[in-house]
């Protein structure tokens, strides 16, 4: 307030008045640029965009990139290629198995095991991303930021992880050949649609460019490979690993409820503790076919869960960009700008760890009331996730209201600091008036 004592307070009202139009005048004009810039820039970009090769691998570089950090940590990884074909089609089907003691896996039957599948559809690329970046902190290499080491190591001492990172891999070299729409296998079998539960049946909408099931169940070589994978390994977790929309997804696909039992709320109350942890509550949760709009018939998810017995049997969809144009695939599947990339890879990584941990407890339990031996201890709670969250929640909160208030501060001071460099230009503007009224010519040129 010393800078307007009392004589200058007319002066005052006339020039805020002024301040604050040429404050506004400022900013809009920098907001009219950003506009025109973004309706050019939205003007020149193609309707179907391509694949960000800044962002994504290919395929054949992503299994060299896999193979690579096996190599480099061969006392926790090992690599296994199978092969399968049927009429003249043939598929391979790379596996990735991680333990903390790989070359007693075989005999150790009291592990928690798990069994993850990404790029089952051809386009959903992020999904393969997604698998990628979860070796990398299995090997180490990579860590998990705000995570307690010592109690992922626990959980990580007593599980074996088999990771399918690009389950259709011929249906993938299509997307990468141009075909960015492609969902199905490299003959044009949908792989989620060719599992024995509920097989074959179509719905009204029912488009074979999408969900073609095959000539029969497991008529598909990559999905026999998946089926006899589950079978030799009995996972007590399975995730089916999609994007197209943002949502943790339990059995059934091919109806709209949930299986009955205690088993099944103990899957929900996993996937809504996810949701809060990892999604802000974003995601949908709940049956494939409930939750989705539609059923779906011959899912690897509803096969793991009713006839592989898995405890904890899900699919997980982890990107989608609902505005989108249906046409331009690679955008509606997959994120196509580093921030974006980066959060989906960062954040579901982050929740696939929590299931771990949540998960491995869960079967402690279990295995506790059956009498089977189980080697995991000190392992969290879904509670201990739910408060461990809450009190985070409340932590970032606070940290959000405090930069608020620093940047506020720090919009005040400036204010302040323009008002007075205007009031000075004012008052050298005005004090030069007089003199300069028999001359104007001779007036210097008003700063911008
Ligand atoms: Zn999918």
């Amino acid at each position: 307030m010393a800078l307007f004592p009392i004589r200058h307070r007319r002066l005052r009202f006339t020039i805020l008045p002024f301040c604050l139009m040429l404050f506004y005048a400022c900013f809009s004009i920098v907001d009219c640029r950003r506009s025109v810039n973004y309706v050019s820039h939205q003007q020149r970009q193609p309707s179907i965009t391509p694949i960000n090769r800044d962002l994504y691998h290919t395929s054949a570089t992503l299994m060299e990139e896999i193979k690579k950090l096996v190599h480099r940590h061969q006392d926790r990884f090992h690599m296994e290629t199978f092969t399968g074909s049927n009429k003249g089609y043939q598929a391979e089907l790379n596996v990735v198995t991680y333990s903390q003691n790989i070359n007693e896996i075989e005999e150790d039957k009291s592990k928690f095991r798990i069994l993850l599948s990404f790029g089952q559809h051809a386009r959903e690329l992020i999904t393969s991303e997604l698998a990628l970046k979860i070796l990398y902190i299995l090997s180490e290499d990579q860590t998990l930021p705000k995570r307690n080491p010592l109690l992922l190591n626990r959980t990580l001492q007593n599980t074996i992880i088999k990771v399918v990172p690009i389950e259709n891999l011929n249906g993938r070299k299509k997307v990468e050949a141009g075909e960015l729409c492609e969902r199905r296998n490299g003959r044009g079998v949908d792989l989620n649609r060719n599992w024995s539960v509920d097989w074959g049946k179509k719905e009204k909408d029912y488009d074979p460019n999408e969900e073609n099931p095959g000539s029969g169940p497991f008529s598909e070589p990559e999905a026999q490979m998946m089926r006899k994978l589950s079978r030799s390994f009995k996972p007590h977790l399975w995730v089916n690993v999609h994007s197209g929309m943002e949502a943790l997804f339990m059995p059934y696909d091919h109806k709209n409820t949930t299986p009955p039992g205690e088993q099944s709320e103990k899957m929900k109350l996993m996937l809504e503790t996810l949701n809060h942890l990892h999604c802000e509550d974003r995601c949908v949760v709940g049956s494939g076919g409930g939750s989705v709009g539609y059923l779906a018939h011959g899912t690897t998810t509803d096969y793991m869960f009713e006839v592989a017995n898995i405890p904890m049997a899900f699919t997980f969809e982890i990107y989608g960009d609902e505005k989108a144009s249906y046409k331009d695939c690679f955008k509606m599947f997959n994120p196509v700008d580093q921030p974006t990339f980066n959060r989906v890879v960062n954040e579901w990584s982050a929740a696939f760890f929590s299931m771990f941990e949540m998960g491995a407890h869960e079967m402690k339990m279990k295995f506790m009331e059956d009498r089977a031996p189980f080697n995991v201890d000190n392992l969290i709670s879904i509670d201990d996730y739910l408060k461990g969250y809450l009190i985070e929640r409340k932590n970032r909160y606070a940290e959000k209201t405090e930069l608020l208030e620093i940047g506020l501060q720090e919009m005040r001071t400036y204010f302040r600091l323009f008002l007075l460099s205007s009031i000075l230009l004012m008052f050298m503007f005005c004090s030069r008036i007089p003199k300069s009224s028999t001359s104007r010519s001779n007036m210097p040129p008003v700063t911008p």
